[in-house]
């Protein structure tokens, strides 16, 4: 018996290019400024962290989930 040899091909052309990163901000729904990160709902709801952070006590209850003050969706802290 004879064992083929699998010819593997290594083409590791590792071509690096810049792109160009598009400024993502999101816009706080609670405070109306300008972050790079927000809390965001299903329904297009945003908080900021610090706008999170503050209201904490009215939007979660157990510090996982939040609820949205919108639609009253409830999102989850680690799901983004
Ligand atoms: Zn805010
Ligand atoms: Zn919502």
């Amino acid at each position: 018996m004879s064992k083929k040899a699998a010819n593997t091909a290594t083409g590791a052309g590792a071509s690096r290019r810049e792109k160009r990163r598009q400024k993502r901000v999101k816009v706080c729904h609670c405070c109306g400024g300008e972050f790079m990160f927000c809390w965001q709902c299903r329904c297009g709801f945003a908080i900021c962290q610090a706008c999170m952070y503050e209201n904490q006590w009215g939007m979660t209850c157990n510090g996982i989930t939040w609820d949205c003050p919108d639609c009253g969706q409830q999102n989850g802290y680690g799901n983004q």
